[in-house]
């Protein structure tokens, strides 16, 4: 048996010593193990770090991307070429504890394909990052089909048959959270308290925040567009029932016509709802853009001479 354990990492030099001295420490003995950090176009020493790391532990392997493709690509690019029975994720900062590996596997063992983590609602977590990953699992909860659970990020088990799955999909733009949420099997709960980053600040800024959000909305749900469908109707009902009255005051009173604020006010909402609807249709015909293309999520420019090339992988 083989633990595969894959860590995305993008300018995370100081955390990545301690972070694979840990992850190794709450490996159990008696598996074949390999722990692959990939290095998501870093700026700084990562990846001299890991080609030190390397060096030194032959159990350490890389993935150098050609650039910044973002977590959930690069995350996929360590799945890839991870060749472990299963296949643990989790963040290079320390933020999700090693210490929980051992309750991973073990539940792994007694059969379970997928085992996930939910983090506790906890003090260590910045109020703004607590408010905006809640509202976001609200939003998703309420727009789309799939369950989403609130503080269940990418720290988890999966089996190699959910592996392949993943490997599989021609999506160009994954959501893996969702996904591995959409894909079944048997699944079990873990809950942590995370931990404050080792070192360094946090790499995901706002816009890459909003860009995993809308990932994640469109790529599972099309209710946004139902909403646009509904809301078009509705407003063009109010609006038919406005013009029977404006043709009822223009031909049997003799009233003035009203005055501008309702024009303004009716030119100025349907605008709104139209512009609303048209961004909500771009935001999937867009997708539709990137996905017709179907560049590869990511590039890799190179990879320690340890991990198989991606052709022979499966086995
Ligand atoms: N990360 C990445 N590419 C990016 C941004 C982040 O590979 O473009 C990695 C990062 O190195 C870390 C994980 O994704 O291992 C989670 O990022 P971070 O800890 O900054 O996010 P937060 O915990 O603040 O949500
Ligand atoms: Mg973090």
């Amino acid at each position: 048996m083989k633990i595969s354990v894959v860590i995305p990492a993008y300018n995370e030099e100081e955390n990545l010593l301690e972070v694979a001295h840990r992850i190794k420490e709450n490996l159990p003995n008696g598996y074949e193990r390999e722990l692959i950090f990939v290095d998501d176009g870093s700026r700084d020493d990562t990846q001299r770090v890991l080609r030190e790391l390397r060096a030194t532990d032959p159990d350490i392997h890389y993935v150098l991307l050609s650039r910044n493709f973002g977590h959930q690509s690069a995350l996929r690019a360590g799945i890839d070429y991870a060749s472990g029975d299963c296949i643990i994720s989790l963040d290079a900062d320390l933020q999700h504890p090693p210490r929980l590996i051992p309750t991973l596997l073990a539940y792994w063992q007694e059969g379970y394909d997928i085992v996930y983590t939910q983090r506790q609602e906890d003090q260590q977590l910045s109020w703004f990052k607590r408010r905006t990953s809640n509202a976001f699992y609200q939003l998703m909860n309420g727009l789309s089909s799939v369950d989403f659970e609130p503080g269940t990020a990418d720290y988890r088990l999966i089996d190699r048959r959910v592996a392949e799955v993943i490997q599989a999909s021609p999506d160009v733009e994954l959501f893996l959270r969702g996904f591995v949420h959409w894909v079944g099997f048997r699944q079990k709960k873990v809950e942590y308290t995370p931990e404050p980053r080792f070192r360094g600040a946090t790499k995901y800024t706002l816009r890459k925040m909003v860009q995993l959000a809308l990932s994640g909305i469109t790529s599972f749900s099309v209710r946004p567009l139902h909403f646009a469908t509904l809301a078009g109707a509705v407003v063009s009902g109010l609006a038919f029932l406005y013009a029977l009255y404006a043709l009822y005051i223009a031909f049997f009173t003799t009233q003035a016509i009203a005055g501008w604020t309702s024009v303004l006010v009716s030119v100025l909402f349907i605008g709104g709802i139209q512009l609303l609807v048209l961004g909500i249709m771009g935001e999937y015909l867009g997708r539709l853009f990137v996905q017709s293309k179907a560049r590869p999520p990511y590039l890799v420019r190179e990879t320690d001479a340890g991990l198989l090339p991606l052709g022979r992988r499966r086995r």
